[in-house]
């Protein structure tokens, strides 16, 4: 082989580096022949992503849940200063430092008191995979590996790698494509009752069968707590996850929480789980962690799946990335967990949710809109069509906002420190856009 460097790539880049990163570039669930269009970023920061052409949006979606303070903070941005200084990276196999284990104590500390066990993985889907794989190796060592399956409801969303997949909904969900080579997983019905409707015995009772009957082959149930992100924006009832628990435990079954969408402070509570009360066994955490600064992910667990992993053969738990515990992302992620429990995040988010629910109301008037919901700072539209992702999108650059809806869902999750005029324009645009889209048939 030989290596022309600058070759002819580096040419199709310097003539036009739009073309060559639509031709050469794969984006998030992307086509390589049928690309749709991407809006080139120079900058962003606070609740503004300003595009090459100037055009400043209003960013609703805090680039998928993680920016939560906005971008370009300056006490991240120095964060992130000050640990480049010391150290970018180093190995953590039988090397450690003071960024994670501070990070870790944090964790530990804002976190239920039975998860005192932290596991820093690479991403959101890495996070679940760890997750997954604690609960099976921990059968394994106590002697029951035919406690091998997950147990999950449907319209759940865990991230895009093999276990992650097994569990995201089978239907519904963006992986159907691979269901035949998939780990065949458990699913019952997603709860119906909504979060502040009165309890219905029948979300719970598909469950209750499945466990009376199976429950001896499942390692755990796991599902996002409250809030079902990228399955469907759905929201539900906290009792179903006190039902869920109480039987996890009548049939020794692990219960996994992934909060890498809802976790710091999303949905109102820090976590979703607070909203039911309820400590899960194992618990996923990522996107807000660093503010969404880089990539970087938590498992949480408790003493009896960490010692029983740890004390059964092979005695250690099989994992281990390479940029575990990096200290540029857990010294930043060490910051913005600081400056969201030093801000008055608890109102911001009460605020917003207000906002959303005013701005949003006129939705509910659509002909073609199905339903409105708001939950903490996070806000649906859902129609009764699919959104057109070629027109939505645009249509919101216009109005100057950031936006990206998917399947019929319009949604947005803001940054905390959205303020009250930005976010009724945001509102304003999803009302206009929403019943744009209900002209935009075929
Ligand atoms: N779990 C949940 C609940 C998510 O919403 C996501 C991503 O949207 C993931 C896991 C996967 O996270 P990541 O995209 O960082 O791999």
């Amino acid at each position: 082989m030989t290596i022309a460097y600058p070759g002819a790539a580096t040419r199709a880049l310097e003539h036009d580096w739009l073309a060559f990163e639509r031709a050469h570039i794969w984006h998030p669930y992307s086509s390589m022949t049928r690309p749709v269009t991407t809006y080139p970023v120079r900058r962003t920061e606070g609740i503004h992503i300003e595009l090459e052409d100037g055009r400043r949006l209003i960013d609703g979606m805090a680039s998928w849940w993680s920016v939560i303070h906005g971008y370009s903070h300056p006490v991240l941005n120095a964060a992130a200063r000050r640990q480049l200084e010391d150290m970018a990276h180093v190995m953590f196999g039988g090397l450690t430092h003071r960024p994670a284990a501070r990070l870790a104590a944090t964790l530990i500390d804002i976190t239920p008191e039975p998860l005192q066990h932290v596991f820093f993985a690479d991403s959101g889907s890495v996070a679940v995979e760890v997750a997954i794989k604690m609960a099976i190796q921990y059968w394994f060592a106590q002697g029951r590996p035919e406690r091998s399956r997950l147990l999950t409801i449907r319209s759940g969303y865990h991230g895009d790698t093999f276990a992650a997949m097994s569990v995201c909904d089978p239907q519904g969900g963006m992986h159907q494509l691979f269901t035949g080579i998939l780990p065949k997983q458990h699913f019952t019905r997603a709860p119906t009752c909504r979060v502040d409707d009165d309890w219905s015995d029948a979300d719970i009772a598909e469950i209750r069968e499945l466990l009376a009957h199976r429950g001896h082959e499942v390692a755990a149930v796991i599902l996002e707590p409250i809030v079902q992100g990228a399955g469907g924006m759905r929201f539900y009832c906290p009792r179903f996850l006190r039902e869920l628990a109480t039987l996890c435990e009548q049939h020794e079954v692990l219960l996994i929480f992934d909060e890498v969408a809802t976790g710091f402070g999303r949905t109102g509570e820090l976590f979703a789980m607070e909203h039911a009360g309820v400590v899960p066994d194992i618990l996923c955490l990522g996107k807000a962690l660093t503010g969404g600064y880089m990539t970087l992910a938590a498992t949480l667990t408790n003493a009896r799946v960490a010692h029983g992993i740890s004390d059964a053969d092979p005695g250690v738990f099989m994992h281990g990335p390479t940029f575990m515990a990096n200290p540029l992302a857990v010294s930043v992620a060490q910051a913005s967990v600081e400056l969201l429990l030093e801000s008055p995040w608890q109102a911001r988010v009460a605020e917003i949710e207000a906002g959303l629910r005013h701005g949003l109301a006129p939705c509910a008037e659509l002909p073609h809109v199905r339903d409105v919901r708001v939950l903490g700072a996070i806000g649906v539209v859902e129609l009764d069509r699919p959104v057109d992702m070629q027109r939505a999108p645009a249509a919101f650059v216009e109005r100057g906002v950031w936006v990206r809806p998917f399947r019929n869902l319009i949604y947005v999750m803001p940054p905390y420190i959205m303020p009250s005029d930005a976010l009724a324009q945001l509102t304003r645009a999803m009302v206009e856009v929403a019943a744009l889209a209900g002209e935009w048939e075929g």
